[in-house]
């Protein structure tokens, strides 16, 4: 099924310039950058993008890291995008991701993992929302 699902490029890849890099790696695997746009959110709008997590210890640093600088927001669209994003994407902590994938490739540790992904049909909905409404 053809789907939409919302990517990040987080601060700590926006920073090192992984912006065209990561963009590359999405198109020649399958998924294609509806929409794209660099944005700077407030720790307000982290919070809320968030929410999911508010009950986890790290809720507060998380909010603050993905407010702490640019970061790129993206509508992907491919055939089964959401999992196939997250496929690419690697497990969330660097150290376990597999070969070949994003977070392996570029993240530096669990919470400077480069990318954000959608988890399901119903939150790509709301994420996308979120950025581009
Ligand atoms: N995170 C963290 N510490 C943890 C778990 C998660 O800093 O112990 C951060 C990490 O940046 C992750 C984000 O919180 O990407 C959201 O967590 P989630 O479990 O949803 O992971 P994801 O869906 O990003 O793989
Ligand atoms: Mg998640």
């Amino acid at each position: 099924m053809i789907e939409q699902t919302l990517s990040i490029i987080k601060p700590d890849a926006v920073e090192r310039n992984l912006e065209n890099n990561i963009k590359s790696f999405f198109e020649k695997n399958g998924l294609k950058i509806l929409k794209s746009k660099k944005v700077k959110i407030s720790k307000e709008e982290a919070s809320e993008f968030y929410k999911v997590h508010q009950t986890k210890p790290f809720y507060n640093d998380l909010c603050n890291y993905l407010s702490s600088g640019p970061i790129v927001v993206m509508i992907l669209e491919g055939e089964n995008s959401i999992s196939q994003n997250r496929k690419l994407m690697g497990a969330t902590d660097p150290s376990k991701a597999i070969e070949g994938t994003l977070r392996k490739m570029y993240g530096i540790s669990i919470d400077k993992n480069s990318v954000h992904g959608s988890d399901s049909a119903e939150n790509a909905k709301i994420e996308i929302d979120f950025y581009f409404k």
